[in-house]
């Protein structure tokens, strides 16, 4: 049976998400940045927790994960290289690792950049990929414990996944990402499209997420570093694709 998924906010501008197995009734929360959200998606759904799968250590995804498994009991699956401890932990995964949530299976990757050991879950069977702070809607996380190369290649992982995979991130940076994204390709159109999509999705209170890989690999800038239009605009035409990621992300920062 297919995995249903509950996306819902938290804190400020953070995603929270179920997935659930109609199997068996496991139900994973992906990353737990704060209790009572979790608890009020469990709620809504009627849906039992019996899983948190965390991305990476930042409290804005971990900040619920010792009330929640005190309440309910569930098991804590986290990356194994974090630099950083993270709480109530019951297991470590790293690339290659496979994580059940009841009969879906999820098969993690390493991502790191945002963090030395962010992971995402990807659910190959239901075409889901959960990639915490590594990729964003057009955009991508802040490269803040490794190097831009390294979270190149993070990027580099992601985009080898099938195109109709649905891509949930961490936040809900949307807008804000297109803005700086048409700075580097104005006249990119499934840019403008996606532009248009998400003003759309927003001004009717509606996350912009989940959002297609095939979408992103046209319309992102940072999933686009080895496109010549991209290094073009940022005057490195024929420089290697990792630096062309790192100048780009680099503006972004000062955007
Ligand atoms: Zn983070």
């Amino acid at each position: 049976m297919a995995a249903q998924t509950h996306l819902f906010k938290c804190l400020s501008d953070n995603y929270g998400v179920l997935i659930h197995d109609p199997a068996t009734g496991a139900t994973a929360a992906i990353d737990a940045p704060e209790a009572w959200a979790v608890d009020a998606a469990l709620k809504e759904t009627g849906w039992t927790l019996t899983d948190i799968l965390v991305t990476h250590h930042h409290g804005d995804h971990t900040g619920g994960v010792v009330e929640l498994k005190e309440r309910h009991g569930c098991k804590v699956t986290a990356p194994r290289h974090e630099k950083q401890p993270i709480p109530a932990v019951d297991a470590t995964v790293v690339e290659g690792d496979t994580v059940k949530v009841g009969t879906l299976t999820a098969k993690v990757l390493d991502t790191p950049g945002h963090t030395a050991g962010h992971i995402a879950y990807v659910f190959p069977a239901d075409k889901v990929a959960f990639v915490g702070d590594t990729l964003f809607s057009i955009g991508c996380g802040r490269v803040i414990e490794c190097t831009p190369d390294v979270m190149w290649a993070s990027l580099l992982k992601l985009r080898a996944l099938p195109d109709d995979t649905r891509i949930y991130c961490g936040h809900e940076y949307t807008l804000a990402n297109i803005k700086f994204a048409l700075t580097i390709e104005p006249d990119n159109p499934a840019l403008k499209a996606r532009a248009a999509e998400a003003e759309k999705q927003v001004a009717a209170g509606k996350p912009t997420i989940p959002v297609s890989l095939g979408e992103e690999k046209r319309a992102n800038p940072f999933l686009r570093a080895d496109v010549p239009v991209v290094a073009t605009a940022v005057k490195m035409s024929g420089k290697p694709a990792a630096e062309v990621f790192a100048e780009v992300r680099e503006r972004k920062n000062r955007f």
